[in-house]
């Protein structure tokens, strides 16, 4: 329920109870209790209370009994690579895919920058997105493994400081 739903559900609870009132701070305080109920099963339990021809207005409890909480909306938002520019989206802060994604392109930039400093030319980059994570790591610990047996007398090497 949001804040205009438990004041139209006080209006109702009102007009019933002559002795009930309610201001701002009242909605506010029950919204911490009513927010992640839905509004027409709230309302159906305040039909319910009333047949059973209470003398006083419901409480919160009264409301909410035998109701289940909604689930919460998925808070979403949108986040980009910024190696590739692919963007993903990001559920309940779950980083796990694009953190993956992100070692990934990591290690293709590098061996893409080690290749172009060395054969003077771009790697097919699509051919290692679409290997294997071990794939990847043994093209890419290859590329290492050739920089470093090459750094003694390798003036390139020495002049990128690898
Ligand atoms: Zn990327």
């Amino acid at each position: 329920m949001n804040a205009r739903e438990i004041k139209d559900l006080f209006d109702r609870i009102k007009s019933h109870y002559t002795m009930f009132t309610y201001d701002d701070k009242k909605i506010q305080e029950w919204y911490r209790f009513l927010k992640d109920y839905d509004n027409d099963e709230v309302n159906e339990q305040f039909n319910k209370y009333l047949t059973n021809s209470y003398d006083n207005p419901p409480q919160v409890h009264h409301l909410t009994k035998n109701l289940s909480k909604k689930k919460q909306e998925d808070d979403i938002w949108i986040t980009e690579c910024d190696i590739c520019k692919q963007r993903f989206k990001i559920v309940n802060n779950d980083m796990y895919e694009y953190e993956k994604h992100h070692r990934k392109c990591q290690k293709i930039d590098f061996i893409d920058i080690m290749s172009m400093k060395l054969h003077k030319k771009h790697i097919a980059s699509v051919v290692y997105y679409e290997m294997s994570d071990e794939e990847l790591d043994n093209a890419y610990r290859e590329i290492m493994d050739y920089y470093m047996s090459h750094r003694e007398n390798n003036d390139f090497v020495k002049r990128i400081g690898v």
